[in-house]
């Protein structure tokens, strides 16, 4: 069997009928992930991922790794149910502070789930429980072996835009991280290796910070090829689009090759 030499990363966020930023609708959800079942690709763990980039580990060719950011509700009630159908697994990195507690929701008589920016003005007033995932759900999500959970940090907050002197921006950082790893700790009783930067900021102190504190994969929202010499602190990402199967073949053929995925990055001015 042949070899994985670039591993795609597919980031989505909402998998909802209400249409909105960063959203494909149910039913492009099923034509993708059927389509990537069909054609015989194998959906790897975070793990997995990561030691693949570290050079420790050989993934099959055809390999695609499927991230969510955020941790909203619709991913329960409408990406997992497809998931666990056709027997693929993707990894959700979830805001630890907008997680709530209570009972799982019903995916078969499926709560409102409303679109992006109605769920940005709940989290805003204090009502994240309605519109993102429970502990519950993870839990049910993570023992069907469909979902992992890793960290999107605890907060989502953007330091670098709220907080102007260096040594206190990575202060709060380090606290924002530590809580994340804390609450994934006492919730999933695991110590998190994979941390996703909200809206994809980073620099050089977060890197570091992120480090110390023991993330070893960070997941950026730059557009690159991933393969055995990427640093697993500069993890590429494929922006899904609420588009066809036919479309996404074609992203996940160009970022399956380290060279038909460099020479598009360049082409596009983000190599
Ligand atoms: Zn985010």
């Amino acid at each position: 069997m042949s070899h994985a030499r670039a591993v795609p990363v597919l980031m989505y966020h909402h998998v909802s009928p209400n249409p909105g930023l960063v959203t494909v609708s149910p039913a492009t959800f099923r034509n993708h992930m059927e389509t990537l079942a069909a054609r015989g690709y194998q959906t790897i763990g975070a793990d997995e991922f990561l030691e693949f980039l570290l050079g420790k580990y050989d993934l099959p060719a055809k390999s695609v790794f499927i991230t969510f950011d955020d941790g909203y509700l619709d991913n329960y009630v409408y990406a997992y149910p497809v998931l666990r159908e056709l027997g693929l697994k993707a990894t959700i990195f979830a805001v630890t502070g907008w997680v709530g507690n209570g009972q799982a929701r019903s995916t078969t008589s499926p709560p409102l789930c409303p679109d992006h920016r109605a769920c940005k003005v709940a989290i805003a007033e204090g009502r994240a429980d309605e519109v993102m995932l429970r502990w519950s759900e993870i839990e049910a999500m993570e023992a069907a072996g469909s979902v992992e959970i890793h960290s999107h940090t605890h907060s989502h907050a953007r330091w670098d835009k709220t907080v102007a002197d260096p040594a206190a921006r990575r202060a709060a950082l380090a606290q924002d991280l530590a809580s994340s790893r804390d609450t994934l700790r006492q919730k999933l009783g695991r110590d998190d290796r994979h941390l996703c930067w909200p809206q994809g900021y980073f620099d050089h102190d977060y890197v570091s910070v992120a480090q110390e504190l023991g993330f070893e994969a960070l997941y950026t929202t730059r557009k690159h090829v991933n393969t055995r010499h990427t640093p697993p602190t500069d993890i590429g990402r494929l922006v899904t689009k609420d588009r066809t199967d036919k479309w996404l073949e074609r992203r996940i053929f160009i970022y399956s090759s380290p060279f038909l995925g460099g020479l598009y990055s360049k082409l596009r001015g983000e190599a």
